[in-house]
């Protein structure tokens, strides 16, 4: 079967997210527990998230659905404004995100929780973009949030230190 990294990554960035924005969050998450962290020393568990199948699955549908709506494609108007509201009973974006971090264990999701709640860095940017209308990024938040917390769970966890040296 396909690997559909490079095709989220894609994605990720024709939606405003680039890696070294997700990488900033999950260094954000791990700040308080290590001195001088870089964004960069995230690169390797972020592209290691974005390898797993679960990952690109669930950040195809969060794009597409958040496209579709943005796009007012949607068959189903009522969900399609619910989607553009973002509104906040709404809490499939969250279910959907959960894939991802459900596979990096109790770090990753407490550290979801908590970055959905304190937004910071791109995920501030991406619900700020939202607001008007215009674009529509309810579900795109809650994946990049959910693959920074992962890639700072693996950190927390110690597994980027066997990972080859990154080259971008
Ligand atoms: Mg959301």
């Amino acid at each position: 079967m396909k690997n559909y990294r490079d095709l989220c990554i894609d994605l990720l960035q024709e939606r405003g997210v680039s890696l070294h924005s997700i990488a900033e969050v999950a260094r954000y998450l791990q700040a308080e527990y290590h001195e001088n962290l870089q964004a960069e020393q995230f690169y390797s568990s972020i592209y290691s998230v974005l390898d797993k199948r679960e990952v690109q699955f669930a950040v195809m549908v969060a794009i597409e659905m958040d496209m579709q709506a943005e796009n007012r494609n949607l068959f189903n108007k009522e969900l399609e404004e619910i989607l553009l509201r973002d509104e906040p009973l709404f809490g499939v974006d969250e279910v959907n995100a959960y894939g991802i971090t459900n596979l990096y264990g109790s770090i990753a999701l407490t550290n979801f929780g908590y970055i959905d709640k304190f937004k910071y860095g791109i995920i501030s940017e991406i619900n700020a973009r939202g607001k008007d209308g215009s674009e529509c990024h309810t579900f795109l938040d809650d994946v990049v949030g959910a693959i920074a917390a992962a890639a700072a769970s693996r950190f927390a966890h110690g597994y980027h230190k066997k990972d080859e040296p990154f080259e971008e």
